[in-house]
């Protein structure tokens, strides 16, 4: 079964693989309204929408283990982005 979460959030399409996500919590550090960490201590959703998109887009990129992906309205992969940070 696979561990991709999704929801879609101010038009962006936000995928957690759970199964990649090591714990760090760098993400609920920057938007702790957006994500938490459950009780395997792996990213959860909260509220995504209640975080800025700018702020929700600096959350998923800080994930040092790419296990959060973002895709804008055009089907286009803007997280991880690596470049201009
Ligand atoms: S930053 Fe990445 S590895 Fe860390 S908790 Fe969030 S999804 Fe998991």
């Amino acid at each position: 079964m696979s561990r991709l979460v999704e929801r879609v959030v101010h038009g962006l399409r936000v995928v957690i693989d759970r199964d990649q996500c090591v714990g760090f919590g760098d993400c609920v550090k920057d938007a702790p309204e957006g994500f938490k960490l459950d009780e395997d201590s792996i990213a959860a959703f909260v509220e995504p929408e209640a975080v800025e998109r700018e702020r929700l887009l600096r959350a998923c990129d800080a994930c040092p283990v790419d296990a959060i992906t973002v895709w804008d309205e055009t089907g286009r992969q803007i997280v991880p982005s690596r470049v201009g940070i």
